[in-house]
């Protein structure tokens, strides 16, 4: 076996650490051949908590997990990392305004950046997938100067499944019949999940679902509220599907996307399609090599500019709101 790939989860006691960890040490991320070196992160409190779930870890015995390391400094447990899952964030809590929010998890990302910063390792990639994921990554990628910027991601990877899933069952094809779906902007209540782009069986999809009405008020709005929807049903929030897809966007990372399709990945922009130089937006992406591009030359029509402007302005006001916090 080769040398372990060092993964650091952040949040590790929380309920999406309790699906991500078991699959991460499994090979779901990294496949049966390379074995991986959890490097758990928590705040003090939720320590003996992690230690309960690294006793799981070890009872399960995983031929591909090669060490786990536990703490609450980010400059230890980040140490030599070659992949930081930052799904640890502050949670909005009664009364609280946005902005409270905002400074709250700047706090906790500020700091994770600079350490990053300090001691990752050099092919170091980063997802966030605590939330606000885009502005939570926008301010770990300003407080780590050294790493390269296309290193930092936000997911809107299970936004992009859920609307694979809806399409999927409007015109009763598997999922694998569904390629080319994008998520746009912010991964909330704004984004803008795209049919036009999106084909099913080789074609286009808004053509075949062939009814405006469902698209609009139907399928974006499930797609966009799926999260409340499902703390509705179970009482608590999405965790297994949200660390499936944390696994499908790092894999898609390493691996890149399969000839003639793409993904969603929330990167840093270069103004492509209008989204202002330095936001972390949603965008369909190719990756190749371990780097992402965003695709070029997509056609976009009034209704979808409207829907990406209106999202891409929410992420322009946080980065505001964190700008006059001092976070970035
Ligand atoms: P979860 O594990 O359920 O969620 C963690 C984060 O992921 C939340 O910000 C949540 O956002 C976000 N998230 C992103 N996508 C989704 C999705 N589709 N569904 C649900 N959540 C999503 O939270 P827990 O409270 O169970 O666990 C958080 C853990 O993080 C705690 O153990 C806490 O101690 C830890 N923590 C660790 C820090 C650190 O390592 N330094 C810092 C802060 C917290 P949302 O709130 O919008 O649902």
């Amino acid at each position: 076996m080769s040398t372990p790939v060092k993964v650091a989860v952040t949040g590790a006691a929380g309920q999406i650490g309790y699906s991500l960890l078991f699959r991460l040490a499994s090979g779901a991320l990294l496949g049966p051949d390379t074995p991986i070196e959890l490097r758990l992160l928590e705040i003090t409190p939720a320590l003996k908590a992690l230690e309960g779930v690294v006793m799981e870890l070890d009872d399960c015995a995983f031929p591909t997990l090669a060490g786990v390391e536990i703490g609450d400094d980010a400059t230890k447990v980040f140490d030599g990392v070659n992949l930081a899952l930052l799904v640890g964030a502050r949670p909005r809590g009664p009364g609280m305004e946005r902005g409270d929010l905002l400074e709250a998890n700047g706090g906790i990302f500020a700091p994770q950046g600079k350490a990053l910063n300090e001691v990752a390792a050099e092919d170091i990639r980063v997802t966030v997938t605590g939330n606000p994921a885009n502005t939570n990554a926008l301010i770990a990628m300003s407080n780590a100067p050294d790493i390269p910027q296309s290193r930092f991601s936000a997911l809107t990877r299970l936004d992009h499944n859920r609307a694979i899933s809806q399409l999927a069952a409007k015109l009763g094809v598997p999922v694998t019949e569904i390629t080319k779906m994008t998520i746009w902007g912010n991964h909330s209540a704004t984004q803008y999940p795209d049919l036009f782009h999106a084909e099913v069986s080789g074609r286009n999809a808004a053509e075949a679902v062939g009814d405006q009405d469902w698209l609009a008020n139907t399928f974006i709005p499930t797609v966009a509220k799926r999260g409340a929807a499902i703390i509705e049903a179970r009482g608590s929030s999405s965790a297994a599907s949200a660390a499936s897809a944390t696994i499908d966007h790092a894999r898609t990372w390493l691996q890149g996307t399969p000839e003639g399709d793409w993904v969603s990945m929330s990167v840093v922009s270069d103004g492509s399609y209008g989204v202002a130089e330095g936001l972390i937006s949603s965008f369909p992406v190719t990756v190749a090599n371990g780097e992402w591009s965003i695709v070029q030359g997509l056609d976009i029509d009034d209704f979808s500019r409207g829907k990406i402007d209106a999202s891409v302005a929410e992420l322009a006001e946080e980065r505001e709101a964190v700008k006059e916090l001092g976070l970035i």
